[in-house]
């Protein structure tokens, strides 16, 4: 007896592989009428997904899904050789900055201080400019350092770019702050590889005629890799994370950075982000709840 479907069965595996293709051609058929004028924007979501895979400063992941959409202007993803962004057009600065760091990276190139409007952004978007934060009294602080992209001038003038600065005041800035970035450096020397994010959070007041946020603090993930090339999936409960929220103000500055030590569930509920999300769920609840040292 001859049952239906016994010829494809008889035919193996290209049998099934046929059998696919042809259901697959008439989904494609089906898909086309239905996606119409949607299938361009579904097009450019894949392209930015692959891109967002393909960076090294999102392995870790993407904290508030950013895409590079010119209707999503308050979480606005800026995808750069050197690190990776979400823009917020309303603050006039990155919502979060993230970079991988390790010995690759470092070399000995001088700081090229060529701030400058970042001409990745939308052209009619307000410019924050070199000069918009003069005589605010903050510094035009780094969130992706200078001193973490020295191995050549275009790495260096890339951190540059005022989507990379933050009002930041001066003894936070030149304080604990730099400290910690120190200290990310000397951790590298010896041959780890860290995945940094770095942000505001809150308001202070506005700054300059773009009104430039200057926030209320500023906050740091770091991931702590005992060697280069790991993946986030060999992230363990065992992995170092240190989590830091520092107040946006000169006070502080004669302070230990280990002063302001926290936790990343802290940082996720100031800022609404989901931090590690490219690691494993378990692992996320351990290492997101340790405060480093203790
Ligand atoms: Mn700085
Ligand atoms: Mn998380």
């Amino acid at each position: 007896m001859v049952r239906w479907g016994s010829g494809w069965q008889s035919m193996g595996r290209l049998g099934a592989i046929a059998k696919r293709a042809i259901w697959g051609i008439a989904a494609g058929v089906i898909g086309l009428g239905l996606a119409g004028c949607g299938e361009f924007f579904a097009d450019l979501a894949e392209l930015t997904d692959w891109r967002v895979m393909a960076s090294p400063h999102l392995m870790l992941g993407n904290p508030s899904e950013a895409a590079t959409r010119q209707d999503m202007p308050q979480n606005y993803l800026l995808l750069k050789p050197q690190f990776a962004l979400s823009y917020n057009r309303d603050r006039g600065t990155a919502n979060w900055v993230s970079w991988q760091l390790n010995g690759d990276w470092l070399g000995d190139v001088d700081r090229q201080d060529d701030f400058r409007p970042d001409p990745d952004l939308p052209p009619d978007w307000p410019e924050v400019t070199a000069q918009t934060y003069r005589g605010s009294g903050y510094d035009r602080g780094h969130m992706a350092p200078s001193g973490d992209r020295t191995a050549s001038r275009a790495d260096n003038s890339a951190t540059f770019v005022m989507s990379n600065i933050l009002p930041q005041a001066p003894g936070n800035n030149r304080g604990p702050w730099n400290d910690l970035e120190n200290y990310c450096r000397d951790l590298v020397r010896r041959g780890q590889e860290l995945h940094i994010i770095a942000g505001p959070a809150g308001q202070k007041r506005r700054v300059g005629p773009a009104a430039v946020v200057a926030p209320q603090s500023v906050w740091k993930v770091i991931v702590v890799l005992e060697q280069p090339g790991l993946g986030a999936d060999q992230i363990s409960e065992a992995t170092r994370v240190i989590a830091v929220n520092m107040p946006n103000d000169s006070v502080i500055e004669t302070r230990p950075w280990r002063s302001f030590l926290t936790t990343v569930d802290e940082i996720e509920a100031l800022t609404n982000f989901d931090f590690l999300s490219n690691v494993d769920g378990d692992v996320q609840a351990v290492i997101e709840a340790r405060v480093d040292g203790v």
